[in-house]
């Protein structure tokens, strides 16, 4: 397909394990499929989660299974100018505004309203801050996640998105997110702004990724629609989960799978996409299978 871009992201906070090998060869396949192009993007925004080093063994984890990138990779922590250009225009717009509130002041305004909101253990913001900082010392650059009608009050947004395995998707960003983070207190970049930033520069059209990102999709596809970018089609993959039934992680111990035998990982992190290989055979025809097998089990995207 004329004009895919694909991408693996991976946050180099250790090696790959078996369930970031997954992802990588999902977002990797597809790619082939399309006959697109693969990008490689380090997301090293959260420098003190970072591990020196593990970005370059991740990369060498990749090539040594055949998953070379078609450019050069992109760090992030060599963006922050781009992520501070993007801030600058959606604070200019009236979609960001400065916070001042600590996770106390957070927990307290909540509880005030009866409410105790908490989602994936973060508080949903209440927005206090939305009409100023009321002599409070800026802390955190938030998003603006609801439009200020007429009479002064709020509208809920809603961000209606299609994903190609899950099917149609419907989240209102107002009340299930609530204003998120675009810049922390401690200057760090947030996520949710670096990956909608980056998926532009390098022109992704195709996002493919496991499952537990889903949930991020419609406060990307919001930025991608304040700032004006394009919103690429996204397909989220099922997730490896380990002998415990726990999503395989870097933080619950999994381990970083064994890239002197890079063909058995591959036929495992098919397998984990439900795509059956025949046995043996070098890794790159262990590849050259699992792209036909790809092709038709995910039909092409549009
Ligand atoms: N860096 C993220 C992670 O390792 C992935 C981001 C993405 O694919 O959008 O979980």
């Amino acid at each position: 397909m004329a004009g895919y871009v694909g991408r693996f992201a991976p946050s180099p906070t250790g090696p790959l394990h078996e369930g970031s090998l997954v992802a990588a060869l999902a977002s990797w396949l597809d790619a082939r499929a399309h006959g697109g192009r693969w990008l490689v993007r380090i997301e090293d925004v959260d420098l003190p989660r970072c591990v020196p080093g593990a970005d370059q063994i991740i990369l060498r984890q990749l090539a040594a299974c055949g998953l070379l990138p078609d450019d050069t990779p992109l760090w992030q922590s060599h963006r922050g100018e781009r992520y501070r250009q993007a801030l600058e225009r959606l604070l200019a717009e009236g979609w960001a505004y400065p916070c001042g509130c600590t996770r106390k002041d957070i927990a307290d305004a909540l509880a005030a309203q009866g409410r105790v909101r908490e989602r994936h253990g973060e508080l949903v913001y209440p927005g206090t801050c939305r009409n100023g900082l009321q002599g409070k010392p800026p802390r955190a650059m938030r998003a603006l996640c609801a439009t200020r009608h007429g009479g002064g009050g709020w509208t809920d947004i809603e961000i209606a998105w299609q994903d190609r395995r899950l099917g149609p998707q419907r989240q209102n960003l107002s009340r299930a997110v609530g204003d998120f983070v675009l810049q922390r207190a401690d200057g760090l970049w947030a996520y949710q702004l670096a990956v909608v930033v980056d998926d532009a520069e390098q022109q992704v059209s195709h996002v493919v990724r496991g499952e537990d990102l889903a949930d991020n999709t419609p406060r990307q596809i919001h930025l991608q629609r304040l700032l004006g970018l394009p919103t690429p089609s996204y397909l989220h993959t099922p997730l490896v989960l380990g002998a415990n039934g726990e999503k395989l992680s870097k933080q619950n111990g999994a381990l970083a799978f064994d890239d002197s035998r890079p063909r058995v990982a591959l036929a495992r992190a098919a397998a984990a996409l439900g795509l059956a290989l025949p046995e043996g055979g070098t890794p790159a025809d262990t590849l050259g299978a699992a792209v036909a097998a790809w092709r038709e089990r995910w039909p092409a995207a549009a």
